[in-house]
């Protein structure tokens, strides 16, 4: 084992210290003792591991190149919208470093006024009314929205709509909030053609329907062109429309949720909008109404603890820098590389779908896995694995769960005709070595700090202390 390969705590040698500092200089030994009363002192030593400022720095250097990120590759992972994150958002956004939710609101008006211009863009994108901000995620945005979805029948004396209307394409969050929000959930078929079939659900419409919820370009990255005849019948049995704004990069400037006839939806700012994400946070969910439902929103739209205020302040920076006449491009430039990679590889992976997608698209596994007699042939997991070998993060796979081989990439339009190329060219490889020897797949990946953990266990019970 390499020395920086331990764990922080192991190689810390008693006495040995990061800092020296003259006792004159910041308090030091002399400095009187901070008033904490002694009953709040702890009475045993913090137990933090004693290294040089030299370990520290290698530790989590280290620590940072066992992982794999967006600013280190390409990063295809459908549903996801792993586009690079203009670092100059992250320099803006300290502007909110020293500011705290709780202080006089007549010292905050420039964040008053950066919220305030954020429900502008966001309505003019959108075709919504106005936003809240304050939830931190996109599952906390549904949840959020189907609150409302569900106040207001309620307000309006209509107690008897229980039931949300899900896709069976739907992101697996759409019904889990559902569920959480305390609907029961009907799922609606997909025709053939990946889209949701009309004739399947004109049945499920009646009194007890609270809404659907939709995501347009759906998880297959197909645009619901019937989605006009889907409002109508939605709102023609009382229910409402709810979009899954997560998906919302390739219809940026292009298209509007509101103008397809949906009432409530969220965006996932740090999606779309330049915050990385991936690690668990931060995030911001706003979640934006059609007029009618406004006056559930509450007042200010903006309160408690303002949700993630970098997050919209990064969100408002993105905006600005592309502006109104360059904001399509990215919608545009995303579809045109998923496009790009479909058509590249659909003579090596099925491709169950074939049309033209928007931001992203579904391959069905590979068309030749070379399985033969007493030799196994290689999976969606295998070619996922074997991707980090070449540098490159696995795409999204197994979801969605219309097919059994899912593998669902998303390139983003951030990335260089040079790196889809590549990423083209290792795909055709791991295709290739798949058809002679499904073996090199089925060890993947070899060059990585870990290999193929149970990812049950180490999701539920990851080890997480040092012992
Ligand atoms: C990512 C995503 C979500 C959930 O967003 P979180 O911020 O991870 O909660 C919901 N729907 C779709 C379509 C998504 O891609």
């Amino acid at each position: 084992m390499r020395y920086y390969d331990k764990l922080i705590f192991e190689l810390s040698k008693p006495g040995r210290k990061g800092w020296s500092l003259k006792d004159s200089f910041c308090g030091g030994a002399a400095a009187p003792a901070a008033p904490v009363p002694s009953g709040l002192c702890r009475q045993t030593p913090l137990g933090l591991p004693e290294v040089s400022e030299v370990d520290v720095v290698r530790h989590y250097t280290n620590l940072s190149q066992m992982n794999f990120g967006v600013d280190t590759g390409f990063y295809p992972l459908g549903s996801c919208t792993m586009k690079y994150n203009p670092k100059i958002n992250e320099e803006i956004s300290t502007l909110f470093d020293d500011i705290h939710p709780l202080q006089p609101e007549s010292t905050v008006g420039g964040v008053k006024e950066v919220y305030e211009k954020m429900d502008s863009c966001l309505a003019a994108i959108t075709g919504m009314k106005h936003f809240t901000f304050l939830p931190c995620a996109g599952a906390h945005g549904e949840l959020t929205g189907l609150m409302l979805m569900k106040e207001y029948h309620i307000s309006r004396g209509d107690t008897a709509r229980t039931k949300v209307i899900v896709p069976d394409s739907a992101h697996g969050t759409n019904p889990a909030s559902a569920a959480v929000c305390g609907f029961e959930i009907i799922v609606v078929k997909s025709g053939a053609n990946g889209l949701v079939d009309v004739e399947s659900l004109k049945p499920l419409l009646g009194p007890d329907i609270a809404g659907i919820m939709m995501t347009n370009p759906n998880t297959l990255g197909l645009f619901e062109r019937e989605i006009r005849e889907i409002a109508a019948l939605v709102h023609g049995c009382g229910g409402l429309l709810y979009y899954d704004g997560a998906n919302m990069n390739p219809l940026l400037g292009m298209v509007r949720p509101g103008d397809m006839g949906f009432d409530i939806m969220h965006l996932n700012l740090h999606k779309t909008f330049s915050t990385p994400h991936g690690g668990g946070g931060p995030g911001s969910g706003p979640v934006g109404v059609a007029e009618a439902l406004v006056p559930l929103l509450g007042k200010p739209h903006v309160s408690g603890f303002h949700g993630n205020a970098a997050v919209i302040l990064k969100a408002y920076a993105y905006i600005l820098t592309l502006g109104r006449e360059h904001i399509s491009m990215a919608g545009k430039l995303a579809t045109l590389n998923a496009n790009y990679i479909k058509e590249s590889l659909k003579d090596v992976y099925k491709l169950p779908i074939p049309t033209v997608c928007k931001h992203e698209f579904v391959f069905d596994g590979l068309l030749n896995d070379g399985a033969r007699e007493g030799v196994a042939g290689a999976t969606t997991l295998d070619v996922a694995k074997r991707l980090l070998d070449f540098g490159f993060h696995a795409p999204t796979i197994y979801f969605p769960l219309l097919f059994h081989q899912a593998l669902m990439i998303e390139p983003t339009e951030t990335e260089s005709k040079e790196i889809l190329d590549e990423f083209i060219e290792v795909m055709r490889k791991i295709a290739a070595e798949a058809a002679e020897d499904p073996d090199i797949l089925h060890q993947a990946p070899h060059d990585t700090p870990i290999g193929r953990p149970d990812e049950t266990a180490a999701a539920r019970n990851p080890i997480l202390q040092y012992r």
